[in-house]
């Protein structure tokens, strides 16, 4: 392709300052003031941008780090689970800008209420009061998605990630994210130890990228990454949810 055909580049919504121990992130802004959760807001080109800080998203603290596995780009559509009151979907709202959609599930009322107001300042996230144990409760509201992220804390919060990922994710190699707790996996054993078994879980159904820890900004949890096999698509891997056949073909499909 000669120069005069690379196509216009999308504006860039992730920005990186700094180096090493002093790399800073930002998302640039998809909706308005005041700040989410105390981040800072500056300017870039023009452009309102949000400090992402590591210390309050894992997201954030795995992309400080060596992350290799997705990342929510301009006009996507994430499902994310678990996203209390905002402070890392707001941010993968960012990600997706104006022309993408965050589908933000949260089953515990209190910090669903505050994602509701912050809905109103983000109209890219689309808040869902549910429990993500159910995915078949918001067929009505979830699209096909191009992603799936997972920071629910629970200790079946690998199956959660996989059948919401079997039942939404839109196509092979889509990404799944999940930010593992191993905390709420149990104790008995050393955090690495649950990440191997987290792994071995999602391997038959995603090509896994290498997962990041993320001490010390969260203690004891990883974000893995992996691309949906399409043997996570077919039936035979288990009970899988999907819509009623006939409405899934032209709504959930591209
Ligand atoms: N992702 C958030 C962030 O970075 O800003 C933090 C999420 S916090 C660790 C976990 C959240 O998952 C809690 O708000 C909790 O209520 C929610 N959660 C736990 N189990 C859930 C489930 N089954 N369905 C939906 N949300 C759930």
């Amino acid at each position: 392709m000669s120069r005069r055909e690379v196509p216009a580049r999308e504006p860039v919504r992730l920005r990186r300052t700094g180096r090493e121990r002093h790399l800073e992130l930002w998302t640039e802004a998809a909706g308005d003031p005041p700040p989410v959760y105390g981040e800072r807001w500056r300017e870039f080109d023009g452009h309102a941008f949000r400090s992402f800080e590591p210390g309050r998203s894992k997201l954030a603290a795995a992309l400080v780090r060596d992350w290799q596995g997705g990342v929510p780009a301009s006009g996507e559509r994430w499902l994310y689970l678990g996203a209390a009151s905002g402070t890392t979907a707001s941010h993968v709202a960012d990600l997706v800008g104006p022309t993408g959609r965050v589908y933000a599930l949260e089953k515990s009322p209190r910090p669903f209420a505050r994602l509701l107001r912050l809905s109103d300042r983000w109209p890219n996230l689309l808040p869902i009061l549910s429990d993500a144990r159910s995915p078949e409760s918001y067929f009505d509201l979830v699209p096909a998605v191009d992603g799936v992220y997972v920071d629910i804390a629970q200790a079946d919060q690998v199956d959660i990630a996989r059948r919401n990922a079997e039942v939404y994710l839109s196509h092979p190699g889509a990404p799944l994210v999940l930010a593992l707790k191993t905390a709420s996996m149990g104790r008995s054993r050393p955090p690495a130890a649950f990440l191997e078994q987290a792994e071995s879980e999602l391997e038959r159904g995603f090509e896994l990228d290498t997962s990041v820890r993320l001490d010390p900004f969260h203690r004891a949890h990883y974000l893995i990454g992996g691309r949906a096999r399409p043997a996570l698509f077919r039936e035979e891997t288990g009970a899988v949810l999907r819509p009623p056949p006939g409405r899934s073909p032209g709504r959930r499909r591209r």
